[in-house]
Parts: structure tokens; sequence; C-alpha cells
């Protein structure tokens, strides 16, 4: 842990030119600099940073943040990381916060897993390499497999020799504790003594994304079918499979380059890839796909096309993964090998350029994938086909995004020649049903939404409904974006004196929007959104309006980049960046006072349709109840409420 005071003294040293310049070629322009963004290619240059905010922003990845979350996402540091590089370069002295015994000894015992995989990697690299019966029987082993032997070292495989103590014996000479020997699962201890878990077999070292060796793969070369093909570490403090993705470190930079990665089954697959150039590749070996290796390879791209053989197993895989990739809002594509082929055979079988021919012309997105396998056997049968386009459907109401959804759906009207709103209206029916499905998870469960794609220039005026309801994502974005940008201005508000005479007095815009809505019980609901409420509102209880500043270099990693994401456009406008969204569009701040009453009201206006929508809910329940005079009162007050607002609207809209 470093303490919040160094924390504070790396921002305020860290100079955000010189150190995106490090790694950057950047020219003034303007108020701010700019260069070729560093995470794709390009020629003319999308990559801005400005120096009065200390934000970076690149246009052509979308992706943005602080001089940290800059080192986070171009050298795959960790945030402490980045600030121990930040801290080396500017000479500040971190003092770290003495570690609980307990946490001292789980550190230490990580560290002497990783010393132990590194020590084995080499052992297992020596012995293939400089032994009899390693060059023998393993190196022969890749070699007939078609690796060469830059392959080879690059992925850094090894042999295990057949005799059974051998690494065992080994390590413990070199000092190596045997309780943690048998924790990386390398040596297995039991009353007759030690052995290799390993022995005789060819190893395949599985790497974090710095490098380090978190386990290994092993794969036996013996052809008799009741022992099993292949063994892999067991779970370990620093081993957790489905957290693991094989070939991510030696894949990651050409995933941002390429923006895609491909997603193959196993081991020999990546490997045989990347001999034949395509180096964007990884797999999830041995585990179906989770979550967290999805989550992985987010970092780097948002396509990812999977790989997989034809057979039963390869479909029955490839539905899956669709579906949890489609949930994270990444895109999916898939291409089908042969049946009982995968990449790496296939590569082996017809070479190098008909792989590449291959994955180029085979891609299919994920309704014509899921079409084309669903419809091979229905034929012209139209429950068949129903189903397949149900299927399809619920495929697309995973999607977060709306309006990708929508592209989704035309596309599988024009693919069944079915109209778009039977479509829609079965994608909502799937929406409602996972709305219920989250709402039963508790508070703390829930994940963070997403973050939100309206640009920050559309005021939230268009309703985003879901069944029925709106989710005030939108509004809610557009409150707390008034009050990141301008929530030190202030605006002219009419407050009633003790002797009920009106008077204007000049409130900041934070404070306004904070006592709009807490005068009327409302509350944020998005949590991230709700963070930020929370802080401007303790600081306007010291007395201080919180600068955009204190969030960008928050503490809290997500609660920085929503805000950053907030505060800086979309797609680049123009040259004057700063200037223009840098947080003051000029037409705007004149009008921010009508800016600032228009957000309020839309925010409103949405949240009481969204109670009449609940109390016209409750009113066909209780038809015969007795609170149905109460519920008409009700829904006639607050329709009418909803109609001042919305003549309100009406007036500020148009002028
Ligand atoms: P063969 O030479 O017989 O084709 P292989 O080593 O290519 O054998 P396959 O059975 O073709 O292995 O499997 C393909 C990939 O699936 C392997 O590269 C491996 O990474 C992965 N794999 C297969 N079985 C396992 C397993 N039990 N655990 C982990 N990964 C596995
Ligand atoms: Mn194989």
């Amino acid at each position: 842990m470093i303490p919040r005071e160094t924390v504070e003294q790396i921002f305020d040293a860290a100079d955000i030119i010189e150190v995106i310049g490090d790694f950057v070629t950047l020219k003034k322009s303007g108020s701010s600099y700019k260069g070729l963004s560093p995470f794709v290619n390009e020629k003319s240059p999308s990559f801005m940073v400005s120096p009065a905010k200390g934000i970076f922003k690149d246009f052509s990845s979308g992706k943005g943040g602080n001089v940290v979350s800059f080192l986070m996402e171009h050298e795959h540091f960790s945030y402490v990381e980045a600030l121990k590089w930040l801290a080396g370069k500017y000479g500040i002295e971190i003092k770290e916060k003495e570690r609980t015994p307990e946490e001292i000894a789980a550190q230490g015992e990580k560290e002497s897993l990783f010393l132990i995989n590194l020590y084995a990697r080499d052992f297992f690299m020596e012995q293939m390499f400089n032994t009899r019966e390693g060059k023998a029987i393993g190196l022969s082993y890749f070699k007939e497999r078609g690796f060469n032997e830059a392959t080879i070292k690059k992925f850094e495989l090894g042999y295990s020799p057949e005799r059974s103590d051998a690494f065992a014996k080994s390590a413990i000479e070199k000092g190596y504790k045997l309780e943690y020997l048998v924790k990386t699962g390398l040596v297995k201890a039991n009353d007759r003594g030690m052995y290799d878990f390993f022995r005789g077999r060819v190893l395949f070292p599985i790497h974090n994304i710095t490098g380090r060796v978190l386990g290994f793969g092993g794969r036996t070369l013996k052809s008799d079918k009741k022992i099993a093909k292949y063994f892999n570490s067991p779970e370990s403090e620093i081993y957790h499979k489905s957290n693991i993705l094989y070939g991510l470190y030696q894949a990651k930079n050409e995933l941002i380059k390429e923006d895609e990665c491909y997603l193959v089954e196993g081991y020999t697959d990546v490997i045989s890839m990347h001999q034949a150039g395509v180096i964007n590749v990884v797999a999830s070996s041995g585990t179906a796909l989770t979550d967290g290796q999805i989550r992985l390879i987010k970092r780097y791209t948002n396509n990812i096309t999977i790989l997989y053989d034809g057979d039963k197993a390869g479909i029955k895989a490839s539905f899956r993964g669709i579906d949890l990739i489609l949930a994270q809002g990444m895109n999916v594509k898939v291409i089908l090998f042969p049946d009982g082929e995968d990449p790496d055979s296939f590569s082996r079988s017809v070479g190098i350029d008909e792989l590449t021919n291959y994955l180029k012309t085979k891609r299919q997105d994920f309704i014509q994938f899921k079409a084309q396998i669903l419809l091979k056997d229905a034929k012209d049968d139209p429950i068949q086909r129903a189903n397949t386009i149900k299927d399809i459907v619920k495929s697309i109401g995973i999607i977060p995004d709306q309006i990708i959804r929508s592209v989704y759906i035309r596309e599988t009207s024009h693919l069944f020649e079915i109209g778009e709103q039977a479509l829609l209206n079965e994608v909502n029916k799937h929406l409602a049903e996972q709305e219920k499905n989250a709402n039963k998870k508790s508070y703390n469960q829930r994940e963070e939404a997403p973050p939100p794609e309206a640009s920050p220039t559309e005021l939230g005026i268009a309703p985003n409904k879901q069944k029925g309801k709106h989710t005030l994502e939108r509004q809610e974005r557009d409150l707390i974006r008034l009050m990141i940008q301008y929530g030190a201005q202030t605006i002219d508000v009419t407050v009633q004196n003790d002797d009920d005479e009106e008077i204007e007095v000049a409130y900041p815009l934070s404070q306004y929007i904070i006592e709009e809505l807490l005068s009327d019980e409302l509350s944020i609901q998005n949590e991230s959104y709700l963070k930020i409420f929370d802080e401007f509102y303790e600081g306007l209880q010291q007395g201080l309006v919180v600068s955009d500043e204190h969030f960008i270099r928050h503490q809290n990693q997500s609660l920085s980049q929503t805000v950053i994401d907030i505060s800086t456009p979309k797609d680049v406008v123009s040259e004057n960046w700063t200037k223009r969204h840098g947080i003051m569009p000029g037409t705007e701040l004149q009008r921010l006072k009508a800016a600032a009453e228009q957000s309020v009201a839309v925010y409103k206006l949405r949240v009481i349709e969204n109670m009449i929508a609940e109390n016209q809910d409750e009113l066909k329940k209780s038809m015969e109840n007795l609170a149905l005079e109460q519920l008409l009162i009700k829904i006639k007050d607050l329709t009418s409420m909803r109609n001042s607002f919305a003549e309100k609207l009406g007036i500020v809209i148009t002028r």
C-alpha cells in the first residue's frame, strides 16, 4: 500500500507531457499536444494530451485517462507498478505502509512459488537442449511436430526427464523448500518419497502478462490411451486457471495493433499459429472459456474471433463462448475448422498460406454462424426455423449496448425476412427477464454498470426505456457531467428568504443540482455516479466544490476512469480539442443555467414517468382492491406533475 500523501506527491510531480513523451512523439497543438496513437497503427495523429487537465485521449482506440492509466495501458503495469515507476522517474521515495505478518507471509509464499517456477522453466529447457535424453525425446518430438528452434525458445518449451525425482532433487539441492515445491504442483510427496509431477513430459510454461511463469502444461509422449495426454499445474496461490490465457504474454502487443484476438483451444494451436505468422492468438487451454479470461482480452481489444474445431464439442463450446463474450459488450466472430481439425493440425496439413487464407475468408459473425449451424438440419421446417431465430435473438438480448443490439436485429431481420419489431419484442422479453434475475442478486454482488455510451453533448432528452421504464442512466450521466465540468461555476437561482421574498442567489452549479435532487428525495442509481455525487455532497458540506482534478487522480481507478470518460468526447471533432471539449463548450457555458435546469427537469420527468409506470402496474394488479381509488389519485397527480415538467422543458428546449 502506498500512502495517500505519496500518491498525491507523485501526481503533482508527474508531468504528463514528459511521461507520455517517453513513449510517443508529441507536438504542441493549441493548448494541447498531439501525436500518433501508440495503441493502433495510424497515419494521421489522433492521440491528444491535455497538460492542463492532466489527461490523454486516444481517438482511434477510444482510450483515455490520466498519467497513471497511460502507463497501465501502455506498459501493462498494475496501478501500484505505475506509481512506483513514476516515483522512480521523479525521485520520490515511497514509504510503504507497514504490512501485517499475514500479508508478508502471503507475499513471501507467492514470491517463492514464482521463483520455483522460474527455476523449473530453466531446468526443463536445460534438460531439453543440453542432455542426451532431452534432445532425443523432447526436442525431437517438438521438431517432428514442426516447431522450429526459434519458436521453441520463444515459448520456452522444455522437457522433464523420465527419472522420477530429477527435478525435485535438483531443486532441493539448490535450497528450494519442499513445502513450496509441492505447492507449485511440480513435486508430489508421499510416505515413499517425492517424485516429479511432469516426469517424462514435454512442458509448456504458462506466463502472466509480464512474462513470469505461473505454471505449466505437460504433454505425455506415450501413446498409451490410459495416460492423460495433458497435465496442468494445480490451482495455487499464483495459478488460477480461470484467469489465465495461454499465449497472452507473447500476443499482447499484437492484440492491440491488430485490434483483434484469435481464441483457440490449446497450446499447440497458439504455437503453430505464431510460427505461421499469426501472433494475435491466445488459448483457454483445457478449461471452458471464463469471464475472467474474456476480461483479460478486453484490456487489449474488443474483438474476439473464436477458432474451434467444427466437431460437436467445438460447436457447443463456441456457442457458450459467444454469449459470454457478447455479455461483456465485445464483438465476436467465429471460424470453424473442418471436422476433426484444429488450427494446429490444419496449418500442418495445408500449410501457412492456406491457413491465413482460411482465416481471412471463413470468418462469420455470430448471427451467420448460429444461423448456418442451426439451420443445417432445419431445412424448411418452420418450427426449427422459429427456434433458430429465438436462439439468435436470445444472444442479441445479452448485448449490453442498445445501438449494437439494433444493428444485429436489423441483420437478423434481413437474413430471416422477418419484421424488426417482432424481433425487438422478443429481445425485450429477454431483457426483462435478465433484469428480473439481476434484481435477485444482492446489491453487493452486482457488477458495476459498463461505462455509458451516450455522447457528452447529448442532453439525454431522448428516452431510453427498458420494459416500459426509463433506465435513467443517460440522465444521471448528464447531471454528473455538468457537475464535473462546471461544478464550481455559479448560476443565479431564485430562492425565498426568511421573509418569504424571492431573491436571486449565486449558487455553485453542483450545489444547485444536489439540492434539486435531495429536496425531492431522489437518489442516483448508477453506483459510480452515486459515488461522485456523494463526494461533491461531502465537499459542499465543508464549503468547497470538489475539482475535476480530484476525480481525475482519484485512488479509485474505476471512478477516475468514469470521470475521464465523461469529460472527454468520443470523437476528435476539431484541432482545438481542449478548447472545444476540454471542459468548456462555449455555448453550453453561456447558457449554463438553462442547461442545468433542463438536465434536472429531464431527469425528474423520467423519474416521474417511471413512477407512473409503476403505479399503472400496481393498478393492473389491484383492480378489485380497495387501494384502487388512491392509486388513481396518485397517478392523476403524477401525470399533472409530469405535464408541468414537460411543459417547462418544452420552453427550455425550444429556446
Ligand atoms: P495430437 O498430436 O494427438 O493432435 P495434441 O498435443 O495436438 O495431440 P490435442 O488432443 O490435439 O493435443 O489437443 C489440442 C490442444 O488442446 C492441445 O494443444 C492442448 O493445449 C489442449 N488440451 C487437450 N487436452 C488437454 C487437457 N487435458 N488439459 C489442457 N489442455 C488440453
Ligand atoms: Mn492436435
